[in-house]
């Protein structure tokens, strides 16, 4: 269904995020029929260049990022006359005449801050300043969201002196992936699981996000921030907060963000054994974190495992292990809900202990997994196996399915529509700062230097520890 006209604007528009993710992202809703005829796309940034200029740079990101997606020629030409571009100064004057002078009437009108948060506040003046901004026009913003409680604040109040919260889209694309949005229709689909989703069924909860990558050439970035700021406090809470969260009476903005802003303000503080930091040494031909970070006593952490508990009526007493950290041994996202065993095995000790896992996988193969536990086929009498009911989509949907919907596509998709649901809302942003920051600040205050690992495993040691003091162990990354 296509969404309404829209003038969309993506300041930073030659940058690394709007060359990699959002154009192509935009290309792919015009291929499938969903940008109607009068969308216009403008690309401001800083470089000086034409219309025709910027077209051919996106013309050659669609084909560099475009991940094979296959399509005519023809079909990118028409997609390219919907694009122009305008060298904007975000803090100064120059270029923002010509921008408002592109911007239509009766279009719903949506800007793209794919900029350093630094310039958030000087876009956002500017936009009403120079008669950009309607009372309709949405913002999106992109993390880092703030880098402590304080900055998250400042960043919301600066945001809040030019748009209302109905108009401002904080970006995490975790939440625009196919599998996190239908692990919301798993849980409030079905009679099944929704009886079973609290602590007397469910022995604990395992979310990984491991990427085989170094931090490279963001280095230097990289090691300001570190594991807990860069996934934790906004990914991977957001996972927990959808795993978490009581059942919203409606799948709309606020009442789902409701029920997420429950969640993170029911964590309980965390334990600093319960936390194990690590940091990536070298391998192979592949330098160190501290090479990458070019600071040889960094103590930033590029790994990172904890153990969360939800200090609610649901929760309490069941563990969410949580994890993440670069240079591991396999790129894999994936939540895990692992349920109790059964209360007796009628088939004795022999018969093996099997589990309920249900395996919600973000990449690689998007898709859930149940295990679930039968008999062994054959005749050799009562042994138990587990087997995995797979509700993978293209397996499940066939050719509907062909083409999983990047994250970003979808989530542009929604701001045009005006739908807030699957963004994160300024309460929660600070909430989830005001549980880490205490973390970050207590490592400071002790000296903790993050474990040393070796590329290509499963993090530091201590990590299995945090587990196996439990009687638990990592689902093997893979
Ligand atoms: P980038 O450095 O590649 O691009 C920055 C863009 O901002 C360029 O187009 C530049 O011209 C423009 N710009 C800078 N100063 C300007 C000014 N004064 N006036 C007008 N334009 C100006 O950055 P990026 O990697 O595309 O990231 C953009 C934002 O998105 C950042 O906040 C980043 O943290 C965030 N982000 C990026 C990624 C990614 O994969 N690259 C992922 C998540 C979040």
């Amino acid at each position: 269904i296509p969404v309404d006209p829209f003038d969309l604007v993506i300041f930073g528009g030659t940058g690394d995020l709007a060359r990699r993710k959002i154009l192509p992202g935009l290309f792919r809703r015009f291929c499938a029929g969903q940008m109607p005829e009068e969308a216009r796309i403008i690309g401001a940034a800083r470089s000086d260049m034409d219309d025709a200029a910027y077209r051919k740079l996106i013309a050659d990101a669609i084909k560099e990022f475009g991940n094979g997606f296959t399509f005519e020629a023809a079909t990118l030409n028409a997609f390219l006359e919907r694009i122009g571009y305008v060298a904007v100064d975000a803090t100064g004057t120059d270029g923002w005449a010509e921008l408002a002078g592109r911007m239509r009437d009766g279009t719903v009108r949506a800007f793209y801050f794919s900029v350093g948060p630094s310039l958030f506040g000087d876009l956002a003046e500017r936009l009403h300043t120079h008669g950009l901004a309607t009372d309709q026009s949405r913002i999106v913003v992109e993390k880092p969201f703030g880098r402590d409680l304080q900055s998250a604040r400042a960043l919301n109040a600066t945001l809040a002196e030019h748009f209302r919260e109905d108009q401002i889209y904080r970006i995490d694309h975790y939440l625009g992936k196919e599998t996190v949005q239908n692990l919301m229709a798993v849980r409030f689909g079905n009679v099944l699981f929704e009886p079973l989703w609290n602590a007397q069924y469910v022995d604990h909860i395992q979310i990984t996000v491991a990427e085989t990558v170094g931090v490279g050439g963001r280095g230097g970035y990289y090691d300001k921030s570190g594991a807990m700021r860069d996934m934790v406090q906004n990914h991977l809470m957001q996972l927990l907060c959808l795993i978490a969260m009581e059942p919203p009476s409606k799948f709309e903005p606020d009442e789902v963000r409701d029920e997420k802003l429950k969640v993170i303000r029911a964590l309980e503080p965390i334990e600093p054994h319960h936390i194990v930091r690590g940091q990536y040494s070298a391998g192979g031909d592949q330098p160190s974190y501290r090479d990458h970070a070019e600071n040889p006593r960094s103590n930033t952490e590029s790994f990172i495992a904890l153990r969360a508990h939800i200090s609610n009526w649901r929760w309490a007493g069941t563990p969410f292990y949580l994890r993440t950290g670069k240079r591991l041994k396999a790129r894999t996202s994936e939540i895990a809900v692992v349920f109790k065993d059964a209360p007796h095995s009628i088939f004795g000790v022999d018969a093996g202990r099997h589990r309920n896992v249900l395996a919600i996988r973000l990449q690689p193969n998007e898709g859930m997994t149940l295990d679930v536990t039968i008999k062994e086929p054959g005749p050799g009498g009562m042994r138990l196996i587990d087997v995995p009911l797979d509700m993978t989509f293209a397996d499940a949907l066939g050719d509907e399915a062909e083409e999983v919907t990047d994250a970003y596509e979808r989530l542009i998709m929604d701001v045009i529509r005006g739908n807030q649901t699957l963004f994160m809302r300024g309460d929660e942003v600070e909430a989830a700062w005001a549980w880490t920051d205490p973390l970050i600040e207590g490592w400071k205050q002790r000296g903790d230097v993050p474990k040393p690992y070796d590329p290509g495993t499963a993090g530091p040691d201590d990590s299995m520890m945090l587990m196996h003091r439990d009687g638990r162990r990592w689902r093997e990354l893979k």
